[in-house]
Protein backbone atom coordinates (compact mmCIF):
# COMPACT_ATOMS: atom_id res chain seq x y z
CA UNK A 1 0.00 0.00 0.00
CA UNK A 2 1.16 3.29 -0.90
CA UNK A 3 -0.65 6.26 0.34
CA UNK A 4 -0.51 9.69 0.72
CA UNK A 5 -2.85 11.71 2.79
CA UNK A 6 -3.82 15.02 1.41
CA UNK A 7 -5.79 17.93 3.07
CA UNK A 8 -5.50 21.32 5.17
CA UNK A 9 -3.25 21.52 8.09
CA UNK A 10 -5.55 20.43 11.25
CA UNK A 11 -7.76 18.25 8.45
CA UNK A 12 -6.95 15.03 10.42
CA UNK A 13 -3.78 13.44 8.21
CA UNK A 14 -1.72 12.50 11.09
CA UNK A 15 -4.27 10.95 13.43
CA UNK A 16 -5.42 8.99 10.36
CA UNK A 17 -1.80 8.15 8.84
CA UNK A 18 -1.20 6.85 12.37
CA UNK A 19 -4.10 4.69 12.31
CA UNK A 20 -3.60 3.69 9.22
CA UNK A 21 0.11 2.84 9.96
CA UNK A 22 -0.47 0.61 13.11
CA UNK A 23 -3.64 -1.59 11.41
CA UNK A 24 -1.31 -2.33 8.27
CA UNK A 25 2.10 -2.32 9.61
CA UNK A 26 3.73 0.03 7.58
CA UNK A 27 4.99 3.26 8.10
CA UNK A 28 3.66 6.65 8.96
CA UNK A 29 6.44 9.23 6.74
CA UNK A 30 5.25 12.67 8.05
CA UNK A 31 7.48 15.67 6.69
CA UNK A 32 6.31 17.90 9.31
CA UNK A 33 7.69 15.35 11.98
CA UNK A 34 11.26 14.48 10.37
CA UNK A 35 11.40 18.52 10.03
CA UNK A 36 11.01 19.11 13.79
CA UNK A 37 13.19 16.23 14.95
CA UNK A 38 15.68 17.89 12.73
CA UNK A 39 15.34 21.10 14.26
CA UNK A 40 15.48 20.05 17.76
CA UNK A 41 18.38 18.24 17.24
CA UNK A 42 19.84 21.38 15.25
CA UNK A 43 20.87 19.24 12.25
CA UNK A 44 21.67 20.91 9.11
CA UNK A 45 18.41 20.85 7.45
CA UNK A 46 17.16 21.82 10.95
CA UNK A 47 18.30 25.18 10.80
CA UNK A 48 17.45 25.93 7.44
CA UNK A 49 13.95 24.72 8.54
CA UNK A 50 13.46 25.99 12.05
CA UNK A 51 12.71 29.57 11.21
CA UNK A 52 10.26 28.98 8.00
CA UNK A 53 8.40 26.62 10.13
CA UNK A 54 7.79 29.14 12.79
CA UNK A 55 6.09 31.03 10.11
CA UNK A 56 4.35 28.82 8.53
CA UNK A 57 6.07 28.64 5.38
CA UNK A 58 7.08 26.25 2.90
CA UNK A 59 10.61 24.33 3.17
CA UNK A 60 12.17 25.09 -0.19
CA UNK A 61 11.24 22.53 -2.57
CA UNK A 62 14.81 20.55 -3.34
CA UNK A 63 15.57 20.04 0.46
CA UNK A 64 11.89 18.52 0.73
CA UNK A 65 12.69 16.40 -2.32
CA UNK A 66 16.14 15.26 -1.32
CA UNK A 67 14.72 14.51 2.27
CA UNK A 68 11.92 12.32 0.63
CA UNK A 69 13.97 10.86 -1.52
CA UNK A 70 15.92 9.20 1.02
CA UNK A 71 13.38 7.85 3.20
CA UNK A 72 11.38 6.32 0.17
CA UNK A 73 14.13 4.41 -1.27
CA UNK A 74 15.38 3.40 2.10
CA UNK A 75 14.66 -0.67 3.70
CA UNK A 76 12.24 0.91 6.18
CA UNK A 77 9.66 1.62 3.26
CA UNK A 78 9.96 -1.10 0.59
CA UNK A 79 6.79 -2.62 1.19
CA UNK A 80 4.62 0.35 1.65
CA UNK A 81 4.36 3.31 3.49
CA UNK A 82 1.55 6.58 4.23
CA UNK A 83 2.93 9.84 3.05
CA UNK A 84 1.44 12.94 5.33
CA UNK A 85 2.41 15.95 4.49
CA UNK A 86 4.22 15.31 1.42
CA UNK A 87 4.10 16.46 -1.92
CA UNK A 88 2.85 19.83 -0.73
CA UNK A 89 3.78 21.77 -3.86
CA UNK A 90 3.59 20.72 -7.88
CA UNK A 91 6.96 20.76 -8.18
CA UNK A 92 7.10 18.24 -5.13
CA UNK A 93 4.31 15.74 -7.24
CA UNK A 94 5.84 15.88 -10.31
CA UNK A 95 9.70 14.88 -8.27
CA UNK A 96 7.58 11.88 -5.96
CA UNK A 97 6.35 10.01 -9.68
CA UNK A 98 10.09 10.26 -10.44
CA UNK A 99 11.15 8.71 -7.42
CA UNK A 100 7.74 6.35 -7.44
CA UNK A 101 8.84 5.25 -11.34
CA UNK A 102 12.37 4.68 -10.04
CA UNK A 103 11.21 2.24 -7.63
CA UNK A 104 8.68 0.54 -9.53
CA UNK A 105 5.55 2.18 -8.08
CA UNK A 106 2.65 2.39 -9.90
CA UNK A 107 -0.16 2.49 -7.72
CA UNK A 108 -0.05 5.18 -5.43
CA UNK A 109 -3.22 6.68 -4.25
CA UNK A 110 -4.07 10.35 -2.91
CA UNK A 111 -6.66 10.40 0.02
CA UNK A 112 -8.21 14.23 -0.07
CA UNK A 113 -9.20 14.70 3.26
CA UNK A 114 -11.55 17.93 3.40
CA UNK A 115 -13.04 19.73 6.57
CA UNK A 116 -14.50 23.31 6.84
CA UNK A 117 -11.70 25.76 7.57
CA UNK A 118 -13.76 27.53 10.77
CA UNK A 119 -13.41 23.91 12.03
CA UNK A 120 -9.96 23.67 10.96
CA UNK A 121 -8.69 26.90 12.98
CA UNK A 122 -10.79 25.90 16.11
CA UNK A 123 -9.15 22.42 15.71
CA UNK A 124 -5.33 23.83 15.60
CA UNK A 125 -5.83 26.30 18.17
CA UNK A 126 -7.60 23.39 20.58
CA UNK A 127 -4.64 20.78 19.84
CA UNK A 128 -1.09 20.38 21.83
CA UNK A 129 2.00 18.68 21.43
CA UNK A 130 4.28 17.15 23.01
CA UNK A 131 8.01 18.31 23.16
CA UNK A 132 9.52 14.72 23.39
CA UNK A 133 7.94 12.40 21.45
CA UNK A 134 6.04 14.99 18.78
CA UNK A 135 2.49 13.11 19.87
CA UNK A 136 -0.04 15.41 18.88
CA UNK A 137 -3.14 15.61 21.37
CA UNK A 138 -7.02 17.76 21.91
CA UNK A 139 -6.66 19.59 24.68
CA UNK A 140 -9.57 17.71 26.43
CA UNK A 141 -7.54 14.47 26.21
CA UNK A 142 -4.79 15.59 28.70
CA UNK A 143 -7.07 17.79 30.67
CA UNK A 144 -4.89 17.84 33.84
CA UNK A 145 -2.73 15.73 33.14
CA UNK A 146 0.99 16.32 33.64
CA UNK A 147 2.89 13.28 31.92
CA UNK A 148 2.93 12.47 28.31
CA UNK A 149 0.31 9.32 28.15
CA UNK A 150 2.46 8.23 24.70
CA UNK A 151 5.92 8.66 25.94
CA UNK A 152 6.13 9.58 29.48
CA UNK A 153 7.78 12.86 29.08
CA UNK A 154 6.84 15.20 32.21
CA UNK A 155 5.55 18.67 31.38
CA UNK A 156 6.03 18.77 27.82
CA UNK A 157 2.87 19.66 26.28
CA UNK A 158 2.93 23.12 24.15
CA UNK A 159 1.07 24.54 21.51
CA UNK A 160 3.23 24.85 18.10
CA UNK A 161 4.08 28.10 17.32
CA UNK A 162 2.38 27.34 13.72
CA UNK A 163 -0.78 26.30 15.75
CA UNK A 164 -0.99 30.38 17.17
CA UNK A 165 -3.69 31.97 15.54
CA UNK A 166 -2.26 34.21 13.28
CA UNK A 167 0.27 31.65 11.51
CA UNK A 168 -2.34 29.07 10.90
CA UNK A 169 -4.29 32.08 8.62
CA UNK A 170 -1.16 32.00 6.61
CA UNK A 171 -0.83 27.89 7.02
CA UNK A 172 -3.98 27.92 5.78
CA UNK A 173 -3.42 30.74 2.90
CA UNK A 174 -0.44 28.73 1.61
CA UNK A 175 -2.64 25.80 1.69
CA UNK A 176 -5.12 27.40 -0.74
CA UNK A 177 -2.19 28.90 -3.52
CA UNK A 178 0.77 26.30 -3.35
CA UNK A 179 -0.42 23.45 -2.37
CA UNK A 180 -4.33 23.21 -3.41
CA UNK A 181 -3.12 22.75 -6.97
CA UNK A 182 -1.56 19.30 -6.16
CA UNK A 183 -4.98 18.16 -6.11
CA UNK A 184 -5.70 19.09 -9.45
CA UNK A 185 -1.88 16.80 -10.75
CA UNK A 186 -3.54 13.68 -9.06
CA UNK A 187 -7.22 13.96 -10.12
CA UNK A 188 -5.81 14.20 -13.95
CA UNK A 189 -4.36 10.85 -12.90
CA UNK A 190 -7.36 9.78 -11.68
CA UNK A 191 -5.93 8.80 -8.45
CA UNK A 192 -8.01 10.34 -5.87
CA UNK A 193 -9.87 9.35 -3.03
CA UNK A 194 -12.78 12.20 -1.32
CA UNK A 195 -13.31 11.74 2.24
CA UNK A 196 -15.16 14.04 4.26
CA UNK A 197 -12.82 14.41 7.44
CA UNK A 198 -15.71 16.27 9.42
CA UNK A 199 -16.66 13.90 11.47
CA UNK A 200 -15.18 11.90 14.28
CA UNK A 201 -11.88 9.91 14.18
CA UNK A 202 -13.40 6.52 14.25
CA UNK A 203 -15.90 7.61 11.38
CA UNK A 204 -13.43 9.25 8.82
CA UNK A 205 -10.64 6.25 9.33
CA UNK A 206 -13.76 3.96 8.50
CA UNK A 207 -14.43 5.86 5.30
CA UNK A 208 -11.10 5.50 4.63
CA UNK A 209 -10.68 1.76 4.91
CA UNK A 210 -13.89 1.65 2.67
CA UNK A 211 -13.15 3.29 -0.11
CA UNK A 212 -9.87 1.53 -0.51
CA UNK A 213 -11.70 -1.85 0.34
CA UNK A 214 -13.84 -0.90 -2.92
CA UNK A 215 -10.65 -0.22 -5.00
CA UNK A 216 -8.93 -3.72 -3.67
CA UNK A 217 -5.91 -1.71 -1.58
CA UNK A 218 -7.04 -2.49 1.95
CA UNK A 219 -6.31 -6.08 3.31
P1 LIG B 1 2.99 19.59 9.20
O1 LIG B 1 3.32 18.96 10.50
O2 LIG B 1 2.79 18.60 8.08
O3 LIG B 1 1.84 20.57 9.30
O4 LIG B 1 4.28 20.45 8.75
C1 LIG B 1 4.76 21.49 9.58
C2 LIG B 1 5.60 22.44 8.76
O5 LIG B 1 6.72 21.74 8.19
C3 LIG B 1 4.90 23.07 7.56
O6 LIG B 1 4.12 24.20 7.91
C4 LIG B 1 6.11 23.45 6.68
O7 LIG B 1 6.77 24.59 7.19
C5 LIG B 1 7.04 22.26 6.89
N1 LIG B 1 6.79 21.18 5.90
C6 LIG B 1 6.34 19.91 6.13
N2 LIG B 1 6.24 19.22 5.00
C7 LIG B 1 6.63 20.05 4.00
C8 LIG B 1 6.72 19.92 2.59
N3 LIG B 1 6.37 18.78 1.96
N4 LIG B 1 7.17 21.00 1.88
C9 LIG B 1 7.51 22.13 2.49
N5 LIG B 1 7.44 22.34 3.81
C10 LIG B 1 6.99 21.30 4.59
Amino acid sequence: MRLILFGSPGVGKGTQAKIISKNLNIPHISTGDILRKAVKDQTELGKKAGEIMAMGELVPDDLMIELIKEVLTSDECKNGFILDGFPRTTVQAEALDKVFNQIGINNSILINITADEKEIIKRLNNRRACKECGHIFILQEIEGMDTCPNCGAKNSFYLRNDDKEDVIKNRLDIFNSSTLPVLGYYKNKGRVIEVNGFDTIENVNKKIVESLKVKNLYD
